[in-house]
């Protein structure tokens, strides 16, 4: 019998939007929207575009952009219901995010058990905010992912786990690509499908919660 092992994006998987988008709309002057642009035709790495975004804001701006967001970011119905359901299983839960410690770990911060958040990290020190980037893509990976989905599961997978992927963008296909159980909503479902890669929708956790249920007893 395979060991389940959890990995959950954060942004538009565990809150309803994304924040990167709703903190530049909030805070940027207009010259983010050419970066997403390009990073969205794949003209710029996500690692690039993202540095370039965040170099638009100013530092001091930290406090008001985790104020606004605690405000404002809706976390998906059913998630504390559903780390409960993965702790009484003994279902390790890993957060592999692109996003940025600043919000992530705030807005995550009174749900649990969470076994690890995986995500970016800035720094307030210089006049803007710089990105840093503690988990880059290994020897496998040539997208500049920034935080590397692929190499995170690729470093804590073993033979025996049952790997299970949740997400909602195309940052989270190369890593569905590589999960037994593949969980998507939005875009990742929609490419998911081009590609071929066998996926369950959802939409809430408690949706992801009766999933698991069904899906875990034959493992
Ligand atoms: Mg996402
Ligand atoms: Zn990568």
């Amino acid at each position: 019998m395979k060991k389940p092992i959890i990995f959950c994006d954060f942004d538009g998987t565990v809150t309803d939007n994304d924040n990167i988008i709703s903190l530049m709309k909030q805070f940027a002057p207009p010259e983010w929207v050419p970066i997403k642009d390009r990073v969205l035709n794949q003209t710029i790495t996500i690692q690039d575009g993202v540095s370039r975004m965040f170099s638009l804001i100013e530092s001091d701006k930290k406090k008001e952009m985790i104020h606004f967001l605690k405000k404002t970011a809706a976390i998906r119905e059913g998630f504390q219901e559903f780390l409960e359901f993965a702790e009484n299983r003994s279902i390790p839960f890993y957060i592999v995010s692109g996003g940025m410690d600043f919000f992530v770990e705030p807005l995550l911060d009174p749900y649990g058990p969470i076994k690890e958040i995986y995500c970016n990290q800035a720094s307030f020190k210089g006049e803007f905010v710089e990105i840093k980037w503690p988990y880059p893509c290994d020897k496998e990976c040539q997208n500049g992912c920034g935080c590397c989905k692929p190499t995170i599961i690729r470093s804590l997978s073993r033979e025996e786990h049952f790997t299970i992927v949740i997400g909602d963008s195309i940052t989270d296909l190369e890593a569905a690509k590589q999960a037994d159980l593949v969980l998507a909503r939005d875009f990742l479902s929609k490419a998911c499908e081009k590609q071929g890669i066998r996926y369950i929708p959802f939409e809430t956790f408690f949706d992801c919660r009766a999933i698991l249920e069904q899906n875990l007893e034959v493992v």
